[in-house]
């Protein structure tokens, strides 16, 4: 059995210990966001205590230092990723930031009539920076529907995609639903026509092993604050060549080679998109966690949280008048249901009482919401330090709350 080695994990995660609401913690949002190991914080105190400087502008010990500490990072992700240069991997906010910057810089290469697909299943950051560049540039968005099985429609993205498509820009991972995309076949289809691919991997990278030369993706965008890392720091990872060719985004320090009061050079790839002091101790933050991550017996853990979705998926289509949407074998760290006749929001708020987190809502998808028909969902995501005594306490916990509101 795994689970001496996950609890020997859940050890390294100090928050999991405490009691909310008079009751042992069962943290299972971790799709919105995961628990930071003991490494990844003290990390980040270190850092402060022992190393803070700006980065990349002095020639002085403590900025040595921290320029080190901050590159490292850069390394770690990208032989996280297994990109082949590091020079491809961009640090950002995070992956709305990321889609941001993507879309902006690639507006430059758009023209009226020109097509972006995205697919049913996207998060509102990877829809509305789209919306925001086909105002601007004329170019028209097209969505990839939903098969009844609440896959996206291959069939249907093969019709969409033409000459004129010139940008896909899909989730790897719906946080919403759960459901992995068939991204590898995508980007291969995508790519007979010319088109650059963006994959959001906000929701992969914790649960999928990512190499994105395999992948062949164009770009590729996560979040360190959902694989066990800081808040407020991400990457985009692009291939070399294509990012050499974009302009810059944001102009300020770090950004340029030269400056006039006419015009301005800019700096090689990676600092050409990092405008201003970059989000250091996030970094450096970031790195320790994919440390941690590097140290895991990741195919226990990947055995465990299938574990994890089965057995809750298994029990919540027991519950009469719980509909779970989407099979579990498609599926990645999420579980979204809705239970017949009761609100989302009333559901989650009689589990917090009893110490469980979990998400409720339209997790910042609204148009697939409208096309489930459903205002909301009741979402249990999952991590490598959850234990099936949780999944167990949920399901327990969930019974006598439908029953509470049923009286
Ligand atoms: N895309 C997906 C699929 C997500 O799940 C999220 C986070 N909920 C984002 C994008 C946005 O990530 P962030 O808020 O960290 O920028």
């Amino acid at each position: 059995s795994s689970a001496p080695y996950i609890e020997q994990l859940r050890k390294q995660f100090p928050i999991l210990q405490q009691q909310v609401n008079q009751h042992p913690l069962v943290y299972l949002d971790n799709a919105a966001t995961t628990q930071k190991p003991q490494s990844v914080i003290d990390a980040i105190c270190d850092y402060y205590q022992t190393s803070n400087a700006n980065v990349h502008r002095a020639s002085h010990a403590l900025s040595n230092q921290a320029t080190g500490l901050f590159e490292a990072s850069r390394l770690k992700v990208q032989h996280f990723l297994n990109a082949h240069y590091s020079e491809e991997i961009i640090w950002t906010k995070g992956t709305t930031e990321g889609i941001n910057l993507i879309a902006n810089v690639m507006s430059a290469q758009l023209q009226a009539g020109d097509e972006i697909i995205i697919s049913a299943v996207e998060h509102h950051a990877n829809i509305v920076p789209w919306q925001m560049v086909a105002q601007r540039t004329g170019a028209v968005l097209k969505v990839i529907p939903l098969t009844a099985e609440f896959t996206l429609d291959i069939d249907a993205f093969k019709t969409l995609l033409s000459e004129r498509t010139k940008i896909v820009s899909i989730t790897h991972v719906s946080n919403a639903l759960g459901i992995v995309n068939p991204i590898q076949t995508m980007i291969a289809l995508a790519h007979q026509f010319d088109a650059k691919v963006i994959i959001d991997g906000a929701q992969a990278v914790a649960h999928i092993d990512v190499d994105v030369q395999a992948l062949d993706c164009d770009f590729y965008l996560f979040s360190g604050h959902k694989i066990f890392g800081p808040t407020g720091i991400g990457v985009l990872y692009g291939k070399k060549a294509l990012l050499e060719a974009l302009p810059p985004w944001q102009g300020g320090g770090e950004m340029i080679d030269t400056v006039t009061f006419t015009k301005a050079t800019y700096n090689q790839l990676p600092f050409k998109f990092e405008a201003g002091t970059p989000n250091i101790a996030g970094a450096i933050g970031l790195g320790v966690a994919l440390d941690f991550v590097n140290g895991l017996d990741l195919a226990r853990c990947h055995q465990h949280e299938r574990q994890l979705i089965n057995f809750t998926q298994q029990a919540l289509m027991q519950i009469p008048d719980v509909t779970v949407f989407a099979s579990e074998t498609q599926k990645s760290g999420a579980i979204s249901f809705v239970v017949k006749g009761e609100h989302n929001s009333d559901i989650a708020m009689l589990l917090d009482a009893q110490g469980i987190a979990v998400r409720s809502g339209t997790h910042c998808a609204m148009p697939l919401m409208s096309s489930l028909q459903c205002n909301g969902t009741i979402r249990a995501s999952f991590s490598i330090y959850n234990t099936l005594e949780e999944a167990a306490a949920f399901i327990t916990a969930l019974k006598n709350v439908i029953l509470m509101l049923q009286e």
